[in-house]
């Protein structure tokens, strides 16, 4: 049977590498899958999934009005999918997240989306409460904090480094502008990766 899954996780844990690594996988076993991405990040270029290490791949671009049952309802009676991918799934609407449900129940299609579960004010985007709520698989991906404690939320930052805790939800920069750090650090605001902690880090590392 298949099944709804979500990958879930804070900035710059690897989504769109775990993404790309599973479509791989997918063909590897000469099944086929069908990518998509929001037309919010076109930070790269439209239509283009990126990952941080340099895996990219195809998909197709999707807005707000854009209905993704119908799209693979009509993909299908073409061609055989095994599998439907969404990159960025927090920039879905909830419309979105109740058609990605229907490729699963009515056309029987495992599909996985990958995405944050909040934004930089620390709210849940819209699409990740109903992915937490209706996928039946819920994945975590994992990434730290500066203090080593699991990052669990995504702070934005401006050129300086500095905490900016007004904008719009939506606002999509580079990965430099978004740190993810454990919920205390969120909390107190602690978000700047000072020069002095990353020295003593990577004095460690060393
Ligand atoms: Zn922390």
């Amino acid at each position: 049977m298949a099944k709804l899954h979500f990958y879930y996780s804070a900035m710059n844990a690897g989504k769109s590498t775990t993404l790309l690594q599973s479509n791989y996988n997918y063909k590897e076993r000469g099944m086929r899958t069908l990518l998509f991405i929001t037309a919010i990040d076109t930070r790269y270029a439209p239509g283009v999934i990126h990952s941080r290490i340099g895996l990219t791949s195809e998909a197709h671009v999707f807005d707000k009005d854009f209905d993704l049952f119908e799209f693979v309802k009509e993909y299908i009676k073409t061609e055989k999918i095994n599998c439907v991918l969404v990159d960025d799934a927090h920039f879905m609407t909830k419309e979105h997240v109740l058609q990605l449900a229907r490729i699963v129940d009515e056309l029987n299609i495992p599909t996985l989306a990958y995405g944050l579960r909040s934004d930089f004010m620390g709210e849940p985007f819209e699409s990740s409460q109903y992915l937490l709520a209706l996928a039946e698989e819920l994945v975590e991906i994992k990434t730290i904090c500066h203090c080593g404690r699991k990052a669990t939320m995504n702070a934005r930052i401006d050129k300086n480094g500095r905490i900016v805790q007004e904008g719009e939800q939506f606002e999509v920069g580079g990965n430099e502008r978004y740190i993810s750090l454990c919920r205390k650090h969120f909390m107190r605001g602690e978000t700047s990766f000072s020069k002095q902690t990353s020295d003593k880090i990577l004095q460690k590392a060393v």
